[in-house]
């Protein structure tokens, strides 16, 4: 058996596992299955308590820079523009970084993956390696694959962590079944260069906004807005990824003479799904590979983050001969917060603004104003959707 982790996946979730493990000479290979890292166009909001962990990877400053620093988010109702404003200055006393964090997910994972090869820790990545199974002994794990040219080989290791996504063959291996439900709704991502911020009085850098005829929202990054919007009643997903469709959604939201220009639209089916358990013997799972969520309120990637904290200074204690029964300790910790704080709250995020009837968004509205002003009220609620409450919560579980 070869004394090594094998990290399946070099998304976020996966290269932060290796990275963490590496700095602690754990040896590890990570294997992706694509020859190059695609435009990834998923995660763009970093909450607060995941850049307080990035500093432990000297990799917050870098994002920090490459990203917008975006103090307040809001709820919007459009076009009068009524909103609730949240200022995450509130946080000051609970985070190193009392703001949102607004940069690609690729950008992240570009940093790493350069720090990664010029780590002097003992970490290889292979890309093009697709993982097609694993068969674990009391020992190890052996770990099928496709290389690149299209042999098949088995890779050992001592444990196994799957961080490969969604669509996850490492738990699919591992006998793990992914329970919940898909949403009838598409997201579709849409990018343009045009600047809302001259167009929309006060607008944040993260709206979440009703419109008469349904919802969008307005996420800024550093040399674009990403849009997310849904096909309109009468409209197929086909139908609403069309230039024209997109032109005329954007128009609904500012109109203006000549076309948006409009860089790429994305549909994303949006689930909520997770694992009866994150460990099976060696097999540790960690991000979408355990639980997925929808978007609203751009918890995954960071959960998938948090997870990848918790798991490897764990890891690293068995690793250096603690008791093999403290990994169970991060699927007990980590599960609840994934189901009770993050696939629900993004649950209700996902469900509010989906909300049609004008009463309802009112009151909704009203509420969420009330929040925002009463500082102790903001604190608590801030606390639970930047994630800390959740972290907190994990923590107290022995
Ligand atoms: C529209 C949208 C917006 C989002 N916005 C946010 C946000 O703002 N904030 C947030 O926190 N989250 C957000 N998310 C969620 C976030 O994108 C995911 O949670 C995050 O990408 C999960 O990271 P991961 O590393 O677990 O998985 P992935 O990013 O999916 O990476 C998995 C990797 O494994 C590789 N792989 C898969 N199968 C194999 C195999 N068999 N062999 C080898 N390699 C394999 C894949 O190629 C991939 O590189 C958003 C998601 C969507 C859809």
């Amino acid at each position: 058996m070869v004394e090594r982790v094998i990290v399946v996946g070099a998304g976020p979730v996966g290269l932060t596992c290796a990275a963490l493990l590496a700095r602690a000479a754990v040896p590890v290979l990570v294997l992706e299955m694509t020859a190059a890292r695609e435009n990834d166009l998923r995660a763009s909001t970093w909450h607060p308590p995941t850049l307080d962990m990035l500093d432990e990877l000297g990799l917050a400053a870098p994002l920090v820079t490459a990203g917008l620093v975006s103090p307040t988010w809001q709820v919007r109702m459009h076009p009068s523009g009524e909103r609730a404003v949240f200022d995450l200055a509130v946080l000051a006393g609970d985070t190193r970084h009392p703001y949102r964090l607004q940069c690609e997910q690729q950008v992240y994972c570009e940093l790493l993956e350069a720090r990664l090869t010029r780590l002097d820790g003992p970490c290889t990545l292979r890309r093009g390696v697709q993982v097609t199974g694993l068969a674990q002994s009391g020992t190890g794990v052996g770990v099928q694959v496709r290389e690149a040219d299209g042999t098949s080989a088995v890779l050992d290791a001592a444990w196994v962590i799957g961080a490969d996504g969604a669509r996850s063959v490492v738990r699919q291996a591992a006998g793990l079944e992914f329970q919940g439900s898909t949403y009838p709704e598409t997201t579709i991502l849409a990018t343009t260069t045009f600047p809302f911020e001259q167009h929309l009085d006060g607008l944040s850098n993260v709206n979440y906004c009703w419109s008469a005829d349904g919802t969008f929202s307005l996420l800024r990054l550093p040399r674009l807005w990403r849009v997310s919007l849904y096909a309109d009643d009468a409209e197929t997903v086909e139908q609403a990824l069309q230039p024209n469709a997109i032109e005329a959604k954007l128009q609904r939201i500012v109109p203006m003479a000549g076309r948006y220009p409009v860089l790429e639209a994305r549909p994303y089916r949006i689930h909520q799904r997770i694992v009866p358990g994150y460990r099976r013997g060696r097999v540790l799972l960690a991000g979408d590979a355990a639980h997925l969520n929808s978007p609203s309120g751009g918890m995954g990637m960071n959960g998938g983050l948090h997870d990848a904290f918790n798991l490897c200074a764990k890891l690293v204690r068995v690793w250096r001969g603690e008791d093999a029964a403290l990994l169970d300790l991060y699927g007990r910790q980590r599960r609840p917060v994934a189901e009770e704080q993050i696939l629900a709250q993004a649950h209700q995020n996902r469900t509010r603004m989906q909300e049609r009837d004008p009463e309802k968004r009112r009151a909704t509205l009203r509420e969420l104003q009330a929040v925002a002003v009463d500082p102790a009220r903001a604190r608590e609620y801030l606390l639970r959707s930047s994630m800390i409450t959740g972290l907190r919560q994990a923590e107290a579980i022995t």
